[in-house]
């Protein structure tokens, strides 16, 4: 007689109350119900939105449209307008490893 059987609510799948939790972290039918917002990972914060269009949708080095990354100049700034530039991830790629007083000379100098 197995009395620490329960069914899981989700999928109603059987599993001993030990497993239970574990099984319900990766149950398909439970992730279903929740809301994720990682589902949506292409779509632009509302920051990065702004930041593209006040740079006029291109990068600020080489004019390029295509794979544009909003990118942070100085980290220890944070997301502040001043201290962001739409790059093309070609650009970002050059820019990135830099030390930031560089990167700001880098993408001022055209
Ligand atoms: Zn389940
Ligand atoms: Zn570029």
């Amino acid at each position: 007689m197995i009395e620490d059987e329960v069914e899981c609510e989700y999928c109603g799948d059987s599993f001993d109350k030990r497993g239970l939790g574990a099984h319900q972290v990766h149950c398909d039918d439970a992730q279903e119900e929740e809301t994720q917002p990682d589902s949506i990972p292409s779509e632009p914060s509302d920051f990065e939105a702004k930041v593209r269009t006040r740079d006029d949708g291109q990068c600020a080095r080489c004019e390029s449209t295509q794979g544009l990354v909003v990118h942070d100049v100085d980290p220890d700034v944070g997301q502040e307008r001043a201290n962001a530039v739409t790059l093309c991830v070609a650009c970002d790629e050059e820019l990135s490893g830099l030390h930031p007083r560089t990167k700001r000379t880098k993408i001022g100098a055209q």
